[in-house]
């Protein structure tokens, strides 16, 4: 579904070039949960963001289901994004003074979805997430995990195939990390593709699949684990 060939991301200001990707390869197959780790500055979120087309790349190909991302106008790719691509952040980016309901229908809105079928995604995603009886509340009234939980039912909200998560556990203590994590296993299990940048090895473990980029490239293993495996 998601295929990069050598890409490269220069940040170039007035003194400094950085070098945050170079000649990085990954492919993605459709129904993958991948966990992404690696040093601080590594390239990591440079990563997911090109993956969401929030930035442009330097150079290399990228195609995203056939397309190729680089050959597309503003428009086509902001329109690309909003079909397939539903992002969670470890800040939530919730809109404080918004109620929940209000916030999951926010980018709803943005792409002109109507009213009846706004209620319906809406009340369906917080229902998925575990805050359908919480829609009037407003998000200071809630804990961390709960916050992160309506972030996830806005990107739901959105029927993305992709979902991609740039370390959405790291503001929370550990067992609302799990249950955050828990619900990433739901989502994919329901067919959605998720890749998660996350520095927590004990979720990384979980996910099926870990990659780890070092000095702005994947480094050269890519581990593979089964889920019966993590069982025992
Ligand atoms: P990670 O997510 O692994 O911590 P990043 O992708 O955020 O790494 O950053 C990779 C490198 O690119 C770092 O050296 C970082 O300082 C640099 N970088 C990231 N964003 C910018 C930017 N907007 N301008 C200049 N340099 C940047
Ligand atoms: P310029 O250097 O003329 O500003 P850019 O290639 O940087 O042109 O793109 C202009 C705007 O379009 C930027 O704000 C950037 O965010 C966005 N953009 C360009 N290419 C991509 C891309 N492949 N993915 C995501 N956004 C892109």
């Amino acid at each position: 579904m998601l295929s990069m060939k050598n890409i490269s991301k220069v940040y170039q200001t007035e003194k400094v070039r950085t070098h945050a990707l170079r000649d990085f390869d990954l492919q993605v197959n459709e129904g993958e949960f991948i966990a992404v780790t690696g040093p601080s500055g590594s390239g990591k979120t440079t990563f997911l963001n090109i993956a969401g087309m929030l930035e442009p790349y330097t150079s290399g190909e990228y195609m995203l289901d056939d397309v190729n991302v680089g050959t597309l106008s503003d428009n086509q790719r902001a329109d690309l994004r909003n079909q397939k691509i539903g992002f969670i952040f470890q800040g939530f980016n919730l809109i404080p003074d918004l109620n929940l309901y209000e916030n999951v229908e926010v980018p709803l809105r943005y792409r002109g979805i109507k009213t009846a079928e706004r209620k319906r995604r809406i009340e369906e995603c917080l229902e998925k997430v575990g805050l359908g009886s919480r829609a009037k509340h407003l998000p200071q009234q809630l804990s961390g995990g709960q916050q992160q939980r309506v972030a996830i039912a806005r990107a739901l909200a959105g029927q993305p195939r992709f979902l991609l998560a740039d370390e959405p556990t790291g503001n929370l203590d550990s067992l609302m990390a799990r249950q955050v994590m828990e619900l990433l296993e739901e989502i994919n299990r329901d067919g959605a593709t998720i890749v998660m940048v996350t520095h927590d090895p004990e979720l990384a473990r979980r996910a099926p699949r870990n990659i780890q980029v070092v000095d702005g490239q994947l480094a050269d293993f890519t581990l593979y684990q089964s889920r019966e495996k993590e069982i025992i």
